[in-house]
């Protein structure tokens, strides 16, 4: 409350007063006020009791018992310190699986070609059997007219697309990661995703079609039942994978369905490519623009535009992986 000085016999504040008698009028004040502070501080003792930690007894469940104060949390010993006593009580580690909706996911990335494919042609252009055929061991890739390589196009969008997928908390495989002197074959590349039977599997590449050709498509496995090859358990979720994919990468990049293929429906299907005929696991390619059109080529030499691919990429595998369930 406000302090108000008293009065004197005529009605004013009495600043002439003397000393001794503000003194004995603040004693007074003062009295008056214990008690009103004593009443007070009961009053929050009876409703906080002693200590922070008493709040917690007045919560009250939903029941309407009340609700036992948490204990204060256990500190966990260093590894190896007091096994069995303070590290029994510990509570046991919860899995963040909202921040990781990909744990537990393995995905197998082939970053297309090796930019050290041209100084093996001997070993790259062995004949491998792909199934329903024989094709070369691997291929150069293309370039743009300026000189950027496929395959260093295909290896850095392959790293960013890791890194999301990483960070959702998939396990990502790569058939190769610019550690290899060339390829690896195509029928490597394909039984690296089967050996780690992975949950989907995505071969990354940029085409080399006409100069006035542009936009990306995706390609879905054709049947193949030929020469150890059979295509037939994948071709339904690789096309559920397309599908996924050529959504997030539309959606990503604003990158067109390619006009040259397949009546534009960014999509193709294809019974000649070794790492789709002899993959166990869904699978698609991804042919992310055409380097030999100025515009496409454009965007590809783009980091940040490589970013956006490689987040499309990483959405359309996520959204595949998480309607797997
Ligand atoms: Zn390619």
């Amino acid at each position: 409350m406000p302090f108000e000085h008293p009065l004197d016999k005529y009605g004013r504040p009495a600043r002439s007063a003397s000393r001794g008698a503000r003194a004995a009028t603040l004693v007074v004040v003062l009295a008056a006020l214990v008690p009103v502070c004593f009443a007070g501080w009961l009053g929050w003792q009876a409703v906080f009791g002693k200590g922070g930690g008493s709040r917690a007894a007045a919560a009250i469940s939903q029941d309407g018992r009340p609700v036992p104060a948490r204990p204060a949390p256990t500190r966990t010993p260093a590894a190896g310190a007091g096994a069995g006593t303070a590290a029994s009580s510990a509570p046991a580690a919860v899995p963040r699986a909202a921040a990781l909706p990909l744990a537990g996911k393995v995905v197998v990335i082939d970053p297309g070609h090796n930019p050290d494919n041209y100084q093996h042609p001997d070993q790259v252009n062995a004949l491998v059997r792909v199934g329903n055929g024989s094709k070369a061991c691997d291929t150069t890739g293309t370039e743009t007219d300026a000189g950027y390589p496929e395959a260093d196009f295909t290896l850095d969008v392959a790293r960013r697309v890791r890194a999301v997928l990483q960070a959702e908390g998939a396990k990502v495989i790569f058939t190769q990661d610019g550690n290899l002197p060339w390829g690896p074959c195509v029928t490597q590349r394909a039984e690296i995703g089967n050996a780690a039977h992975a949950d989907a599997a995505i071969s990354i590449h940029g085409d080399g079609a006409g100069a006035d050709d542009y936009g990306f498509h995706v390609i879905l496995p054709a049947v193949v039942v030929a020469g150890g090859a059979d295509t037939r358990p994948i071709v339904g979720p690789s096309r559920t994978l397309g599908l996924d994919l050529r959504s997030a990468f539309h959606s990503a990049t604003g990158e067109p369905f390619a006009t040259y293929i397949n009546g534009g429906t960014g999509l193709d299907v294809r019974s000649d490519l070794g790492g789709l005929n002899l993959s166990t696991v869904p699978k698609v390619f991804i042919e992310c623009g055409n380097m030999r059109n100025a515009t496409d080529a454009g965007r590809m030499t783009s980091a940040s535009w490589r970013q956006r691919a490689a987040q499309g990429i990483a959405s359309g595998l996520s959204a595949f992986l998480l309607h797997q369930n």
